[in-house]
């Protein structure tokens, strides 16, 4: 007997009943194995009033364990030096940011205080502290500062198990091929599995846009999160299933589910394998028209698969990371550092940086005030709004961006651009800093590199031929396209399903942009989500677009498909597409259009 069930609590008949816990799936993959249950392993947290005469010794108590984490941490940063590859780099910046937590952060000088102030022992300052800030953090929901929040969690714990001295529990008599099951893995937990020796793993916390989803993903090891109760639903060494791709976690599956999952398995790996062989092979279409798939990139980590997938470029190297989990803004040198090595990284591909996109639902920590705080924030200063009216904070991005264009092929790309005013203004901008950099003899190229401008406002898409006259090229970001457009939050799971990116008044609004460059005889991308679906492979190009962006996990499903594909064929596709007014017909006629070629 099947249950399908969301956090109730075991009894002894599940132990051989299959039950299908479902969550979030965060990672693709499906890992078949025995479940090794990690306890939660919760600190005791003592707490009692210290006399002021206390205080100092007290205050010396929390310095040393604030000192003995950072020490476990730096060791840990050096271990993930050795890790190669994307889960490295990526656990690389997630332990640098808890050691900047443990410098002079406010969350260290808050709990002093609190220590001087409230006369309470160093743990429970400690965690009356992390508390205070977890409940500020969650008033913005916001999921930067979820992540931000759970790390802050993950650095008080640290230092709490140093004051009471608990020791850490590590992942130690792991049976090879087990899924590891948990209350809730941290990312740099998360970091440690070995996935040679993992098949999976499944928690009840965390969500899809978390660092530990990330970091799943980094490693390719399938993942599903969020199943509450999960748990008390799993003893150690049942046999457990977590799917990746769908989201659940099978436990106790019995014969002809494992056999089904195996199959599913097997077949997965053999795609994939199949997709590694047209790496180097060119995205044409069968009748020989070039298409240049290019990668989008969140965090430099994802650039070695991107290069292992064939991109030709990067088409938006989203540069809001750079921001993110810290209170202080990078400065020039720091920024032109990251970007060098991404450019270097792709070996003299091309590589679009978009300037700074925050605002709306992407806030960061050094900006949280001058960007936040609007009553309609996707409307409010956000994205090339918020750098032009903080100049300081352009000149240093384009200053660093222009610097690291000296060391191969560079676009800029302007974020929410609404006119071409905007492009006017940060074109004068980059002229004034190109002169000063060449004027204090700093390595650039001899002219500034190409500008283009995202097309994600309604207002953008309909004055595309202005902007195609003050652009070098344009890229249509079809996320917030579709979210302007529609007046639907793409955030928000209530209005899902009206979140329609095939919907007729985007995809006029696609058309008319296409159309504008091509007569301006200016490049138009597409970046946007819409763009890493095979199944719109077909009616984009045949919209007149020949440069598709998409998550670098995209792009080999994306170039069969369009190696499939006729020319000829997407126009006659486009122009009945554009004919109808059901949305419903038009999902017919792509679905049929998918079944026949
Ligand atoms: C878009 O809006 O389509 C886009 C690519 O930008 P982002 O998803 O970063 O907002
Ligand atoms: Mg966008």
């Amino acid at each position: 007997m099947k249950t399908s069930t969301r956090g109730i609590r075991s009894s002894s008949s599940d132990r051989r009943r299959e039950v299908i816990l479902r969550g979030i799936g965060v990672s693709q993959g499906i890992a078949i194995g025995p479940a090794h249950v990690v306890e939660s392993a919760a600190v005791d947290v003592p707490e009692y009033r210290i006399p002021k005469s206390a205080v100092a010794k007290e205050l010396d108590r929390f310095d040393h364990s604030a000192a003995k984490s950072r020490e476990q941490l730096e060791k840990l940063a050096d271990k993930a030096k050795d890790r190669h590859g994307a889960a490295g780099e990526e656990l690389g910046y997630l332990l640098d940011a808890h050691i900047q937590m443990l410098g002079e952060s406010r969350l260290i000088r808050g709990v002093r205080e609190r220590i001087a102030n409230d006369l309470v022992n160093a743990e429970a300052a400690v965690s009356s502290h992390v508390n205070q800030i977890l409940r500020v953090f969650a008033a913005f929901d916001d999921p930067n500062f979820t992540s931000k929040g759970d790390e802050v969690r993950e650095v008080g714990s640290r230092l709490i198990r140093n004051l009471t001295r608990t020791p850490y529990r590590a992942f130690s008599g792991i049976e090879d091929g087990a899924v590891i099951i948990a209350e809730e893995m941290s990312p740099s937990d998360t970091a440690l599995l070995d996935p040679r020796r993992v098949a999976g793993f499944a928690a009840a916390m965390g969500g899809a846009e978390g660092h530990t989803a990330i970091m799943a993903r980094a490693l390719d090891l399938p993942a599903v999160l969020g199943i509450a109760g999960l748990a008390g639903r799993v003893q150690p060494g049942m046999t457990v299933i977590v799917d990746g791709i769908q989201g659940q976690v099978i436990v106790n599956p019995d014969g002809a589910t494992i056999a089904e999952y195996r199959k599913k398995r097997a077949n997965l790996l053999r795609q994939r394998r199949e997709l590694a062989r047209l790496r180097d092979l060119p995205a044409v279409t069968r009748d020989g028209l070039d298409i240049t798939l290019l990668a989008n990139i969140e965090l430099p980590a994802e650039i070695a698969q991107a290069l292992a997938a064939g991109a030709e470029g990067i088409g938006l190297l989203r540069s809001e990371f750079m921001f993110m989990n810290r209170a202080e803004l990078p400065g020039e040198d720091e920024q032109y550092e990251t970007l060098r090595e991404i450019v270097e990284s792709m070996g003299g591909k091309p590589v679009t940086f978009r300037t700074l996109d925050v605002g709306g639902d992407k806030l960061v920590g050094g900006l949280a005030q001058s960007a936040g705080g609007s009553a309609n924030p996707a409307l409010g200063l956000r994205a090339i709004r918020l750098s032009l009216s903080i100049q300081k904070l352009l000149e240093i991005q384009l200053a660093a961006m222009l610097r690291a264009a000296a060391h191969g092929p560079v676009r800029l790309l302007l974020p929410m651009i609404t006119s071409a005013r905007e492009v006017v203004e940060v074109r004068t901008v980059l002229a004034r800093v190109f002169k000063r950099l060449k004027r204090q003899g700093v390595a650039i190229p001899d002219e500034p590199p190409p500008v283009g401008a995202m097309v994600e406002t309604p207002a953008a898409a309909l004055a595309a031929d202005a902007l195609a006259r003050t652009c070098d090229f344009l890229s249509i970001g079809t996320n917030d396209l579709t979210m302007y457009t529609l007046a639907v939050d793409r955030g928000d799971e209530r209005v899902a399903a009206l979140y329609d990116p095939r919907h007729q008044a985007v995809l006029r609004l696609i058309q008319f942009t296409a159309a504008a460059g091509a007569r301006e005889h200016v490049p138009v991308a597409l970046c946007g989500e819409m763009a890493g679906d095979p199944a719109n492979a077909g009616l984009l190009i045949g919209l007149g677009l020949t440069e598709l962006s998409m998550a670098p996990g995209n792009l080999a499903r994306v170039k069969k498909r369009i190696r499939g594909l006729e020319f000829g064929a997407t126009r006659h596709l486009a122009d009945t597409v554009m004919l109808q007014t059901d949305p419903d017909r038009v999902a017919e006629i792509l679905a049929a259009f998918e079944g026949a070629s």
